[in-house]
């Protein structure tokens, strides 16, 4: 085997001096997209522009590669899944190739959904982004003012690096330890605080600064590749001429992976606290009836739940849930629960657009984290299959009208089928 084909791990940077100079690390991930596009290899490009400011990232699909230098790297703010946007797009123009800008959210929602087969894997082309988190734009808001002492609208940039929040704000920069702004009650999203995904290898490549080292760390980007996709594509686009790679040095692979050791002993240290404070058995059922007390039967957490895609929802069953009770019963929430909770991938999108504040994430992953338990299925990673949600419509479908409808009916519901069809 030659050195390519036995080297996972690189640093790169784009060809062209102006992408190198002012895209984010050097401009790898905006040669790729070029190179992807321009060769037709992919119709079009999902990722993240700069909205109006840096508490907005909004989500775009190109088609052209003038767009592309648009795009901006990563974002610390705001509550995005990529992944709605890639399955609008696939909604509308079946078959259709995509590369898409993913953090670890994103791939293992996407993940799921090819097994729902609602994606077709072979027409992604994923490229990954380490990730640290991201705060909500109200609590970065709030800590700008209350602990910076600094107006959050004249805020020029907000990233995290090496373990540190870094706000720009005119000629001043200003820093703080994660650990320190989350002690202090803000800090990143709660789902991002339990990630176990820092580093997507769901994706075909993945990309960042960690790993970064010497002469090669500024203007770099540090690429690992995880699939012989990845291979390929980036291979492909250093041959056409779009990015330059060479061979990551070794310390700064070691770097990387104490990096990501780090990332994930603090997130289980933050799932245990989370999780410990909802409780166990009846004492977690008590805290999740009560929480759910307060929901006003909005529908917000189905729409931005990228699980949630039942064509018919059981919950507006009025002989599973009667309509027009707010709150509406527990059986409303316990059908999501059903539904999602093997193959949550803990987004927490559910809990951002809450309006009630019921830490819905929070019981959903904790749940998830016990059917695992028992039964061995992690959501989000290319292996195995979920164990409550059905794999397809149809499989769904067949699944509630044949043997099995009678039984939900029994369980969810007061009334017999009988009296239902009478
Ligand atoms: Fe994400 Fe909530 Fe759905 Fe889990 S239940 S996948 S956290 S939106
Ligand atoms: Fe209830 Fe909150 Fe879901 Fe709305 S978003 S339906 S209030 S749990």
């Amino acid at each position: 085997m030659n050195t390519w084909m036995n080297t996972r791990m690189w640093y790169g940077w784009s060809t062209n001096d102006h992408i190198r100079e002012h895209a984010a690390s050097g401009g790898l991930v905006t040669g790729l997209l070029l190179s992807l596009l321009s060769s037709g290899t992919v119709d079009a490009v999902c990722a993240l522009q700069n909205g109006e400011d840096v508490y907005d990232p909004r989500p775009v699909l190109i088609t052209s590669g003038d767009e592309i230098l648009s795009c901006s790297g990563s974002q610390f703010c705001g509550s995005i899944l990529t992944a709605d946007w890639v399955v609008r797009a696939v909604e509308r123009s079946p078959g259709i190739k995509i590369a898409a800008v993913v953090k670890g959210c994103d791939a293992k929602a996407l993940v799921e959904l090819v097994k729902r087969r609602k994606l077709d894997r072979d027409d992604l082309y994923l490229i990954g982004l380490n990730c640290t988190g991201t705060f909500s734009p109200v609590q970065a808001r709030s800590f700008i003012r209350e602990v910076c002492g600094q107006n959050p609208d004249k805020i020029d940039s907000f990233y995290i690096r090496n373990g540190r929040l870094v706000i720009g704000c005119g000629d001043l920069t200003l820093e703080y330890p994660l650990e320190i702004i989350e002690e202090r009650g803000f800090g990143r999203r709660d789902s991002c605080r339990r990630c176990d995904t820092p580093i997507p290898r769901q994706c075909d490549v993945v990309c960042g600064t960690w790993g970064l080292y010497g002469e090669n760390s500024e203007h770099t980007t540090f690429v690992e590749v995880c699939t012989q996709k990845g291979s390929s594509f980036l291979d492909q686009a250093r041959k056409d001429g779009y990015v330059t790679i060479v061979p990551a040095d070794m310390k700064g692979v070691e770097a990387r992976f104490r990096v990501e050791a780090a990332m994930l002993t603090i997130a289980e240290r933050n799932r245990s606290l989370m999780f410990s404070r909802i409780g166990n058995g009846l004492s977690r059922l008590s805290f999740i009836m009560d929480e759910t007390s307060r929901c006003i039967k909005c529908y917000q957490c189905f729409h931005a739940c990228p699980l949630c895609i039942c064509q018919e929802c059981q919950t507006k069953k009025p002989w599973l849930v009667q309509p027009g009770e707010v709150p509406p019963p527990f059986t409303f929430h316990l059908i999501r629960f059903s539904h999602i909770a093997d193959s949550c991938i803990n987004c927490g999108q559910c809990q951002d657009r809450c309006p009630m504040d019921i830490p819905i994430s929070l019981m959903m992953h904790a749940l998830q984290g016990e059917l695992e338990q028992m039964f061995g299925y992690h959501p989000g990673r290319p292996e195995g299959m979920p164990v409550l949600a059905k794999v397809s419509q149809r499989e769904e479908w067949e699944h509630y009208y044949g043997n099995n409808y009678l039984e939900m009916l029994r369980l969810f519901s007061q009334k017999t089928p009988d009296t239902r069809n009478e």
